[in-house]
């Protein structure tokens, strides 16, 4: 069996940060630390986290009073902020740098009066953390919308999930800028996100399968699987060296193998070694250099 392997592949900078803050908040305030929400989509990722002391919850107001609250790399509304501070909880933001560009984007473009549509899947822990930035039409693509119901002339802004598909994504925007004569499109989707498709589609030209290698509840690792559909090859999202196992039978010819951004490389290689490869070869499409810095955690 051979093995394209893509690269970039796994871990983000978003990721890499908001691990970074979970783990220098429990060595500096010790257990236990509480996250809202899963820190990023990945169980590995959250159960390691969850042994060194940290504790995943979803309602900040079932956190005991004066604890440390870090919200995820995903984003949350304002008004989880304001529940801490109710009950005084010291707030540690790991929040995607490039999501809060989202928010602060969401927030300018409503000053400026404009109205805002977001691309984006409800439900999903980033978009309501956008939507409790702003007021927003929301458009999620995976089931049947409509443009809304504003003068064709309205001044509107389109901004997005960081982690949709690209090519899905520009499908919604040329309807909306097909109809609205003034629109504004900002380029929300992550460099991450855009690396990883860029590398499946590369990967796609040489391979019979991919396999994607992440969490089913993670967006970018979903997307990852659906672009490789797309481009007619079959495609697998499988969490880790176990899940592998269920769908053995059917791997055959040349695999491609990506991870998503929040994908622990360690699992990546668990798997390579599973699959006994005859030959492995890396291919890569982009470098990939960014850091983002930590902030100061007192
Ligand atoms: S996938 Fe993109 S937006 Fe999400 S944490 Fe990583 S860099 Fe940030």
């Amino acid at each position: 069996m051979d093995i394209y392997l893509g690269k970039p592949r796994g871990f983000c900078a978003g990721v890499v940060r908001a691990i970074e803050i979970a783990e220098h908040s429990i060595k500096k305030f010790g257990s236990p630390v509480y996250i809202k929400h899963q820190i990023v989509h990945n169980p590995h990722v959250v159960t390691a986290l969850e042994k060194k002391g940290a504790i995943t919850i979803e309602n900040v107001e079932k956190i005991p009073k004066g604890s440390t609250v870090i919200f995820s790399a995903h984003g949350s509304p304002p008004s989880d902020y304001d529940k801490a501070k109710k009950r005084q909880l010291k707030i540690i933001d790991a929040t995607c740098p490039l999501v809060t560009k989202v928010h602060n984007e969401a927030k300018k473009y409503t000053k400026d009066k404009r109205k805002l549509i977001l691309i984006g899947h409800e439900g999903h822990q980033e978009v309501i953390g956008t939507m409790g930035h702003a007021e927003v039409y929301l458009i999620d693509d995976r089931i049947k919308w409509t443009l809304p119901k504003w003068p064709k002339n309205q001044p509107i802004t389109i901004i997005t999930q960081t982690t949709l598909s690209i090519d899905d994504t520009m499908k919604v925007v040329r309807k909306i800028t097909d109809y609205f004569s003034n629109v504004i499109v900002r380029n929300d989707l992550c460099y991450a996100t855009t690396n990883r498709q860029l590398a499946v589609k590369k990967l796609c030209e040489k391979s019979d399968m991919i396999l994607v290698i992440g969490s089913p509840e993670s967006s970018n690792c979903n997307r990852l699987r659906e672009v490789s559909e797309s481009h007619g090859t079959p495609s697998y999202l499988i969490s880790d060296a176990d899940s592998l196992q269920k769908i053995k039978s059917k791997i055959s010819g040349k695999i491609g193998i990506i991870s998503g951004a929040s994908t622990p490389e360690l699992i990546v290689q668990q798997i390579i070694t599973s699959l006994n490869a005859d030959e492995i070869t890396e291919i890569q499409v982009q470098e990939e250099n960014i850091n983002f810095t930590l902030p100061k955690i007192k």
